[in-house]
């Protein structure tokens, strides 16, 4: 099935004509093993990421079903706004030889204007779980007997508290239809959720070693926790991304990060779910255009984006799981450009780092990071574009009644460079082993260690306190 093309799917002759004018030659895998389920009617579960195809994967099926019979014929339940309006654009362009008409329904647009478009007998609507559900409720979408389903990124209406509104969506639905059920990850919710709303499902799963991409180099960098906005800065003015996304786990660190990196006089914004609709279309017309080079996102946010030009992608810490993982290295390497993934780690972390490599089975190297040394042509820009402190002048004086003013700057351009190359961050290669070593010993053995090796860990102790990811958090957007 894997290399089925899509001619050889039995699809209509005015679909296959729409996916030749998207361009799309070959189908992905995602694409190649659902399409054919769904054009045989079954229910689907189909476990894949955003970048795997997968809005064609359901798209291009439902497009062959279409009758035209004066009825909403498919739905589509997607929880942002910006994938409910990316859905509703590639379905469009699919299907621009069958001339469908979609509707796109998300919360914060007039809903006068929505009921018009309603009326106007589209065959597909496309639709955010809160403002759908107040439609059916009220009895506004007219002629509404979808006879496909599609739940997309249902991991994600988990996270973001839609799965009750979603539950209730399906007792307005029809009970003959066809539930296709999409999600990166399977949380057990989902599974549940997925045993309510689907009859006999066949199950394709797009395993992140399916996806794990050559093109993309990754890195991993061993740090301290309180470090890594630090750690960030560094790594920019070291590698000098042309255009990246750097994943943090709560809003507040994607704030504080982007402030940081501005701070650093880096072209940079954020992205989270606690930005209106507007700033954050404002944030991702941005980095689009390149007028920001640094998106700071949480994972809710960035879902969906589609963006092939990103060159760097970071995780400012270890996501929590695989799936996770791959799917957000995936928004870099893409269309067949090199990209970077760079993860940073604290000791802490090391255990699920090791669940990471493990499935997907690529060994990552853990490394000190790097030390940042400006050329000399750098360092003067930094010193002529530096404003001139308060107590400057108190110093100035200082040194010259001291010695000449060639003398003064010499010497103080020599603390300068001095300083810089003081400025680690982070344990150092053989510390690096050392806690390698340390975390792959036996338990009680580990536990011997500990105690004779109290200050060792002391680093480990301290930041466990202020480290709370095995803690308190479930969701993957924390606040
Ligand atoms: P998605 O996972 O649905 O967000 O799709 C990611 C990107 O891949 C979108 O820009 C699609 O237009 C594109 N795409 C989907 N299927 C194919 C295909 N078979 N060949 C080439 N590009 C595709």
């Amino acid at each position: 099935m894997e290399n089925m093309k899509f001619e050889e799917m039995g699809l209509r002759e005015n679909v296959l004509k729409g996916i030749k004018d998207m361009g799309f030659v070959t189908p992905s895998p995602v694409q190649s093993q659902s399409i054919p389920i769904a054009l045989g009617g079954s229910d689907l579960i189909a476990q894949a990421q955003t970048g795997t195809g997968k809005t064609a994967a359901f798209s291009i099926p439902i497009l062959n079903q279409i009758e035209k019979n004066g009825e909403i014929e498919a739905l589509v339940i997607t929880p942002t706004r910006e994938l409910a309006m990316q859905i509703s654009d590639e379905i469009f362009k699919l299907g621009k030889f069958v001339r469908i008409k979609t509707v796109c329904v998300y919360g914060g647009q007039s809903i006068r204007r929505q009921c018009e478009l309603l009326e106007n007998n589209p065959q597909v609507l496309v639709a955010t779980p809160g403002r759908l559900l107040d439609h059916l409720k009220n009895d506004r979408i007219p002629n509404f007997s979808p006879k496909v389903v599609v739940l997309d990124e249902s991991d994600e209406m988990l996270d973001m508290g839609f799965l009750d509104d979603v539950e209730e969506i399906f007792s307005y639905l029809p009970s003959n239809r066809q539930t296709l059920l999409f999600s990166a990850t399977m949380p057990e919710q989902i599974q549940k959720l997925a045993h309510k709303i689907l009859d006999n499902p066949k199950y394709v799963k797009i395993t992140p070693a399916n996806i794990t991409n050559t093109d993309i180099t990754q890195k991993c960098y061993v740090i301290n926790e309180g470090h890594r906005d630090e750690a960030i800065v560094r790594l920019m003015d070291v590698f000098t991304p042309q255009k990246s996304i750097i994943f943090t786990s709560t809003k507040k660190e994607a704030d504080a990060l982007a402030e940081r990196l501005v701070e650093a006089k880096y072209r940079a914004g954020a992205l989270h779910g606690d930005m209106d609709q507007r700033a954050r279309m404002d944030s991702i017309r941005a980095f689009k255009a390149n007028k920001i080079s640094i998106l700071v996102a949480t994972d809710v946010a960035a879902r969906g984006l589609d963006i092939s030009d990103v060159s760097h992608v970071f995780n400012y810490h270890i996501p929590l799981n695989p799936e996770s993982y791959v799917h957000r290295i995936g928004r870099t390497g893409r269309a067949g450009k090199k990209g970077m993934a760079i993860t940073l780690i604290t000791p802490l972390e090391f255990k699920e780092l090791k669940r990471i490599q493990d499935e997907v089975k690529h060994s990552l190297e853990l490394e000190e990071l790097p030390m940042y040394e400006a050329s000399h042509n750098e360092l003067v820009q930094k010193i002529l574009k530096t404003k001139i402190a308060d107590e400057a002048m108190d110093i100035y004086n200082e040194l010259i009644d001291k010695h000449d003013e060639t003398n003064s700057v010499l010497k103080l351009i020599s603390y300068i460079l001095k300083e810089g190359s003081k400025n680690k961050i982070g344990p150092n290669q053989q510390e690096i082993k050392r806690l390698q070593e340390q975390e792959n010993k036996p338990k009680n053995e580990d536990r011997g260690f500990r105690n004779s090796n109290r200050r060792d860990f002391g680093s480990r102790n301290n930041s466990s306190r202020g480290f709370s990811r095995s803690g308190g958090y479930s969701s993957k957007e924390r606040r």
